[in-house]
């Protein structure tokens, strides 16, 4: 490889992201963004509001990195203290922008409709160091500023997610794809469910042990789900591309029994585009789940073509009164058994008008659990007007990741039932 590889840290600025309080999706988009053009994230780094650390922290990355994203601290508030101190490390001057201050005063005046003349302190984020490009925030009122010093790109965006990411889309990445000659990054993806890390480490074994040292495989499990990622870099995209086709290959051979996907996406997305494909519609009926599939399937763009809704029957009254499940199951089985799910399936099939139902029912604890029915029990089942099929879990983690990993399983229950039965 000729190019050789271009480093990148992401510093994070805010109290609320040391003490947990905000999560920092900032980096995680940042890092995704840089990765597709080929940057090398090498750290990424959360510091509070805290002048001396900040200062730090720009000192001590600039050694590691030829590009710093640094996100937050450039509101209008007394903690936002980034501005000012980006002004004194690149020794200039806090100007006015103009073009920057027409467009503070008009989001104020013609977006937000703030009654009133405009706060000093709002009319001060027109200020810029005179040191600085200014990136044009189309989506709020902190500017995103560009400082080169000895060699090193630093760029400082707001804190608002929405507002970084119009601005890394629009202007960032452009500019960076101008600025720096990059290797080209290739990750491709096999999407596997229905066995566990250790397991298919131990599958892997000997392909892994056979891969050039320039191929990573990556183990990425996540809620009953395994991504394995075979990563290589090279001066050319197509290049890396052809070289790490037939390993990827093999990879999926090997895996071929949990393989869900050649793609990094999630079930739902591959559920999605089986239905799309075959024409055919679903439903969910979800007890123990509480939504959570309805909100997985919906958060994907064009699923009103394939999903038409859900009840969530948390209460054995809507199992019975919506769904139609019998009122002697419940009382002798009871609402977390096979039979209840069976007829979940059946009601919702009936009611919803819809080719495929899934329906779930289980005990997420830490309470309601019985010697006969411990915490972790989950009946799931999927099925069309012809059959309906169930599988049972004995999960046993916390609530939250009982649901998650609820809503995974029942997603690639359905995934199998309607590739085996359309
Ligand atoms: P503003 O001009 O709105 O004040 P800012 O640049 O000062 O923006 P902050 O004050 O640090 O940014 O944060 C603004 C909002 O963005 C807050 O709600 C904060 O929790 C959120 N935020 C800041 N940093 C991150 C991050 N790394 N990940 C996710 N959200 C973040």
């Amino acid at each position: 490889m000729s190019i050789t590889a271009v480093n990148a840290s992401i510093i994070t600025i805010g109290d609320e992201l040391l003490i947990g309080q905000t999560i920092d999706t900032n980096s995680a988009f940042i890092a995704q963004e840089l990765n597709k053009i080929g940057v090398w994230v090498k750290r990424r780094l959360a510091v509070g509001d805290v002048y001396d650390d900040i200062w730090k922290a720009l000192d001590e990355e600039s050694k590691q990195s030829q590009i710093i994203i640094i996100t937050g601290g450039l509101g209008p508030t007394a903690d936002d203290i980034t501005k000012p101190l980006l002004c004194k490390y690149f020794g200039g001057k806090l100007v006015v922008d103009e073009k920057v201050l027409t467009h503070v005063k008009y989001l104020f005046e013609k977006i937000f409709r703030r009654p009133g003349p405009m706060l000093e302190r709002n009319l001060k984020q027109a200020e810029v160091p005179d040191v600085c490009t200014v990136l044009h925030n189309e989506r709020g009122t902190a500017p995103g500023m560009l400082f080169k010093k000895d060699g090193v790109v630093f760029i400082s965006l707001p804190g608002v997610p929405h507002e970084m990411k119009g601005l890394i889309t629009s202007k960032v990445i452009p500019y960076l794809l101008s600025a720096f000659e990059m290797p080209a990054i290739v990750h491709f993806t096999a999407f596997t469910f229905g066995q566990g890390e250790s397991m298919l480490a131990e599958l892997l074994q000997d392909f892994e042990a056979s891969l050039p040292t320039h191929i990573k495989l990556a183990y990425l499990p996540n809620y009953g789900m395994v991504k394995l990622r075979l990563t290589s870099q090279g001066d050319y995209k197509e290049e890396v591309e052809k070289e790490l086709q037939p390993y990827f290959e093999r990879l999926q051979e090997l895996v071929k029994d949990f393989l869900v996907t050649n793609k990094d996406v999630g079930i739902e997305v591959v559920v999605g585009q089986i239905l799309k494909a075959k024409g055919k519609t679903m439903a969910t009926a979800e007890s123990c789940t509480g939504g959570y599939i309805a909100h997985l399937i919906t958060s994907i763009a064009g699923s009103s073509a394939y999903y038409k809704g859900s009840v969530v029957s948390y209460a054995n009254e809507v199992k019975e009164n919506v769904l139609s499940v019998q009122h002697e199951t419940l009382m002798t089985v009871g609402a977390v058994s096979e039979e209840t799910v069976k007829e979940m399936v059946s009601g919702t099939i009936k009611k919803l008008n819809v080719d495929f139902a899934l329906a779930t029912s289980g005990i997420m604890g830490p309470d309601g659990g019985s010697d006969e029915k411990p915490v972790g029990t989950v009946w799931i089942a999927a099925g069309n007007n012809q059959k309906v099929e169930t599988l049972k879990l004995n999960l046993r983690f916390d609530r939250q990741r009982n649901i998650t990993i609820t809503a995974n399983n029942a997603l690639n229950f359905l995934r199998k039932f309607i590739l085996a039965n359309s």
